[in-house]
């Protein structure tokens, strides 16, 4: 299987155990964490932007500073800390900006919303990195 960032299904297993499938569940994870907090029908919907940090995709809940796992895909996330649903806003170049930073090590996998692929090319290329790809990623 081609390595890649890891999304929301692939962090919410690893760190609470849950089973996702797809992303459908995580769509329904994200409306039955909204009703636990009482959220549902509460109408926020700030954008917050996708950023790529130690091989995840995240953002950051702009009401409490949580974390949030995204799922690429799905254009909403719900903070699992606060119910504080978000709209997101993903990079046009998501493919490719996955493509280049899993050619290098996990733990310098970061991405901003800043950075163009040029400048993912230039960074790889200072460490040498991207001579041979690891994975073809599409
Ligand atoms: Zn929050």
């Amino acid at each position: 299987m081609a390595e890649k960032i890891l999304s929301a299904i692939d962090i919410l297993r690893k760190r609470n155990g849950l089973p996702l499938r797809d992303a459908t569940e995580f769509e329904a994870l994200n409306r039955e964490t909204q009703a636990r907090y009482g959220k549902i029908g509460h109408k926020t919907f700030s954008t917050v932007a996708a950023y790529v940090n130690h091989n995840r995709w995240v953002a950051d809940c702009q009401n409490c500073g949580a974390g949030m796992a995204l799922q690429p895909g799905v254009n909403q996330v719900v903070c699992m800390e606060c119910g504080e649903r978000y709209d997101v806003a993903w990079p046009e170049d998501r493919d490719a900006i996955e493509g280049l930073l899993v050619t290098r090590p996990r733990k310098n996998r970061h991405w901003y919303p800043r950075e163009t692929l040029r400048d993912l090319r230039r960074e790889n290329r200072e460490h040498g990195i991207g001579k041979a790809p690891v994975h073809g990623g599409e």
